[in-house]
């Protein structure tokens, strides 16, 4: 899956890195856009990050 996280929305409460710290860490690290997480085992919290998003910030694109 590609996750895309949108910077004009995040707010950078880190809510996300907290749920699925395996995928997020990445994007904190780098602060890309975008990144291919290719484990399809963090599915789940990756989604449960993007539902919980105060923001509305990340998008899964299968
Ligand atoms: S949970 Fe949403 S608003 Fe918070 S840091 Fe992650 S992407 Fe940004």
């Amino acid at each position: 899956m590609i996750v895309v996280i949108d910077p004009r929305r995040c707010n950078g409460c880190e809510r996300c890195v907290n749920t699925c710290f395996e995928v997020f860490r990445q994007w904190g690290e780098f602060l890309r856009p975008s990144f291919e997480v290719k484990d399809e085992v963090f599915r789940e919290k990756v989604e449960k990050a993007a539902r919980d998003c105060p923001r509305k910030a990340i998008v899964i694109v299968d």
